[in-house]
């Protein structure tokens, strides 16, 4: 990766020639090896670092060639694989567009070249990578607290050689020999009507009429390589089945530097054994013996938050429901919670001890029920 030289001197990539100066100069006075306290081989690397990070940005044509072709599409490693995406739940419709995510496994990766891929939409400059669809299954419970997920993403990567830039490392910025520096290559044909020209962006430099006198020796000049890498993502608490995340420019890189797509990450909720979740609310059924139904009692409920005490009147019927209110799953982005809904199953037992039947059977002559 190329240093990003506006981090370095701690300053917005929009700053101000005026606001670069002033930043270098406060870092130059505290790093110099002159000046500097402590460690002075540091300081003096520091310094070297701030210099040479001035020497780019505080200088218009360097600073704009830099913009062009340094490493600044922030991709991948820089900020640990992602997770810094905003959550986008139901924001993209994966029904309409016809992708196809059936039969396909955990991993698979579904490649769209889909919105501003680039190319068509911008004449100049280099082409936005292609947005990236994957699939993320998680686990009922990672649904409901959140977690940071873990998953590979095969995809265009910027080439590692070139920093993405295309150019082989060390060589020189040159006039494009292809549009002469004009950045648009005319073509003419001859019509029934005479002469037509044709005036396109030159494909060679993206209409900047400059380009590396030596390609990169490992992706040709197109600054991307296929790789497979690990990124983390974090699942927002209360996250249901069907939810997109768009990672903001975790998608594939872009040709030559240029800004990175997007990925959209399905995620796919396990189901659970004991529990059903409707949106924010939660169900379970719980059996009950039938002498608990009759006379009341207090049962524990399994909820996901635990187990919570729950009063059973005398004489609760079977299926009778009961909510436990704040028991449910987070609601996304608020505070609240939904609630857990328990039905009650009563159950009637199929063998009686002697000592048992004989007590039913004073409690059948009490209620006058007449066994034959
Ligand atoms: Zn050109
Ligand atoms: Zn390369």
């Amino acid at each position: 990766m190329a240093k990003d030289f506006y981090k370095i001197l701690g300053v917005e990539k929009n700053a101000s020639e005026a606001e670069i100066k002033k930043a270098f100069r406060s870092a130059a006075r505290k790093y110099h090896p002159d000046q500097a306290t402590g460690d002075k081989k540091e300081a003096e690397a520091k310094f070297k670092e701030i210099s040479e990070a001035y020497e780019t940005l505080g200088d218009k044509q360097k600073r704009a060639n830099y913009d062009r072709f340094g490493s600044s599409a922030n991709f991948g490693g820089g900020n640990g694989g992602g997770g810094a995406g905003g959550f986008n739940a139901g924001g993209f419709d994966f029904s309409g567009g016809g992708f196809n995510f059936e039969g396909g496994g955990i991993g698979d990766i579904f490649e769209t070249f889909f919105g501003g891929g680039g190319g068509g939409a911008k004449s100049r400059g280099p082409a936005r990578g292609a947005n990236l669809e994957l699939r993320l299954k998680i686990k009922f419970e990672e649904a409901i607290f959140g977690t940071t997920a873990e998953f590979r993403a095969d995809r265009l990567a910027q080439c590692e050689h070139c920093d993405g830039t295309g150019g082989e490392p060390g060589a020189k910025i040159a006039e494009c020999k292809t549009c002469h520096g004009t950045g648009e290559v005319t073509t003419v044909r001859q019509t029934v009507f005479g002469a037509m020209q044709h005036r396109a962006v030159c494909p060679d430099c993206e209409g900047e009429g400059k380009t590396f006198e030596k390609k990169c020796s490992v992706c040709h000049g197109t600054g991307r390589a296929r790789k497979m890498e690990k990124l983390k993502v974090k699942i927002p608490a209360g996250v249901e089945n069907g939810a997109v995340i768009r990672l903001a420019g975790q998608g594939e890189a872009g040709a030559k530097g240029g800004q990175a797509g997007d990925l959209f990450l399905q995620i796919t909720v396990e189901p659970s054994r004991e529990f059903e979740r409707r949106s924010a609310d939660i169900f379970s059924t719980q059996k009950i013996n039938f002498i608990e139904a009759t006379l009341g009692n207090e049962i524990a409920v399994k909820t996901v938050h635990g187990n919570v005490k729950l009063k059973i009147p005398a004489g609760t019927q079977s299926h009778t429901n009961f909510k436990i209110k704040n028991y449910g799953a987070p609601k996304l982005n608020s505070s609240e919670r939904g609630d857990h809904l328990v039905k009650i199953l009563v159950e009637i037992p199929k063998k009686l001890s002697r000592k048992e039947k004989e007590l039913f059977e004073k409690l059948a002559t009490e209620a006058g029920v007449n066994i034959r």
